[in-house]
């Protein structure tokens, strides 16, 4: 069972015109794949980011993430998939600024009821794996770019999420600091982890099994990049 299925999926928006973001698309993340999107900025890639992580439902077709139609899922269930099954990295962190690191990646947990001592335990093992283990009682202010980049991507494994998705998470951090993001999503990837990454970097790219090119909202080809990439 894939843990990911969009089938012919459409997602307009209407602001007086009515704009095409997503037109028929049709994607499978099998459990354990590590897939990039690349396109045009304005070729919908969010707007698929999006729909496949429960933040947006679609226009029409179906979106199934986890055995969730997330079309037909309530918001509370939306809620859910996002706590539990899917984990978010944002090209800007979305961390909240009065929260120091350790804070930042134990609030999932908060949602899933883990006890206090329990969570900020997790939460600072997280934050060790990611190279942070000196800056958990940092604030996001106190910390550089590329430093708050792995606080983000610490908070979206917090709840252990089998599947993992990134929008530009190299897009706002320096190369060495991108290359270590990179790393730590190969790791993910090694230990069966799914993933879906968004990147206009080709690099970036490369580093995925697949890549999805999205033009003007549709998927004009998929290129298979095989097993040069365990390499
Ligand atoms: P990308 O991530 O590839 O830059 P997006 O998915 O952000 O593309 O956007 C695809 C299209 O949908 C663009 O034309 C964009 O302007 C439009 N769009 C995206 N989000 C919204 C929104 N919330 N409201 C209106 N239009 C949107
Ligand atoms: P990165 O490559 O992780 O983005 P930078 O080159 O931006 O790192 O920063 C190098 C060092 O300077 C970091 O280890 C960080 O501790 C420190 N630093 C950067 N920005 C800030 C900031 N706004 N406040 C405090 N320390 C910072």
């Amino acid at each position: 069972v894939p843990v990911v299925d969009l089938t012919d999926v459409t997602k307009t928006y209407d602001l007086g015109g009515v704009v095409e973001a997503l037109a028929g698309v049709s994607l499978t993340l099998p459990e354990g794949s590590y897939t990039a999107v690349m396109g045009p900025s304005g070729s919908g890639k969010s707007t698929l980011l999006n729909l496949i992580g429960a933040l947006d439902t679609p226009t029409e077709g179906r979106v199934v993430v986890a055995g969730q139609d997330v079309g037909t899922a309530t918001e509370a269930e939306r809620a859910g998939l996002r706590g539990t099954e899917v984990g978010f990295v944002f090209q800007t962190f979305n961390l909240l600024p009065r929260l120091t690191a350790v804070e930042n990646v134990a609030l999932p947990l908060v949602f899933a009821g883990v006890p206090r001592d329990e969570r900020t335990a997790r939460a600072r093992e997280l934050l060790a794996d990611v190279g942070l283990g000196d800056r958990t009682d940092h604030l996001p202010t106190e910390l550089s770019g590329g430093q708050r980049q792995r606080v983000a991507i610490a908070r979206a494994l917090a709840a252990d999420p089998a599947l993992v998705l990134a929008d530009e998470p190299t897009g706002n951090v320096d190369t060495e600091t991108g290359g270590r993001v990179l790393d730590i999503f190969d790791d993910l990837h090694a230990r069966g982890n799914t993933l879906l990454l968004v990147t206009h970097e080709r690099h970036v790219a490369e580093r995925a099994e697949r890549i999805v090119h999205v033009r003007d909202g549709e998927l004009v080809r998929v290129e298979d990049l095989g097993a040069e990439a365990d390499d």
